[in-house]
């Protein structure tokens, strides 16, 4: 079977994607490829970085801002008629979250990443 091959844009300090099944490191390689199901839902695409990941710069590490930062989220998600819901359906996006990824259960991603040799000349690092 042929590999395919993807670039993603990603924070030169975010950590290297550890193993399959290793403890989850916060890398984002998985969330800046595709989003989840969850992450569909959100991005409204199959493709690419999910809208809800965010970068943590205290903890160097990325996050599913759909369990984290949820009202950030759905501020950015959701047209302006409906801002004024997201007091009320934040703390359903972050149960959801809660439920639907998988927190604390090891690196579920066969990704192979690696670094490029020379990087793309304007990168837009999310
Ligand atoms: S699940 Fe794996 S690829 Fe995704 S952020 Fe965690 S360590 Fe990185
Ligand atoms: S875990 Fe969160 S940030 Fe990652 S793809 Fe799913 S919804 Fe998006």
């Amino acid at each position: 079977m042929s590999k395919i091959r993807q670039i993603i844009l990603i924070q030169p300090e975010a950590a290297s994607k550890p193993a399959t099944g290793a403890p989850c490191n916060g890398c984002g390689v998985c969330c800046l490829l595709e989003p989840c199901p969850l992450g569909v839902l959100l991005s409204g695409r199959r493709r690419g970085a999910c809208v809800a990941v965010r970068w943590r710069v205290e903890a160097r590490q990325y996050r599913c801002g759909a369990l984290s930062e949820p009202v950030d989220v759905l501020q950015h998600v959701l047209p302006k008629p409906m801002r004024r819901l997201v007091p009320h359906l934040a703390p359903g996006l972050a149960r959801l979250a809660k439920r639907w990824i998988a927190v604390g259960q090891g690196c579920d991603s066969t990704v192979e990443a690696r670094p490029l040799e020379e990087p793309p000349a304007s990168p837009q690092i999310r």
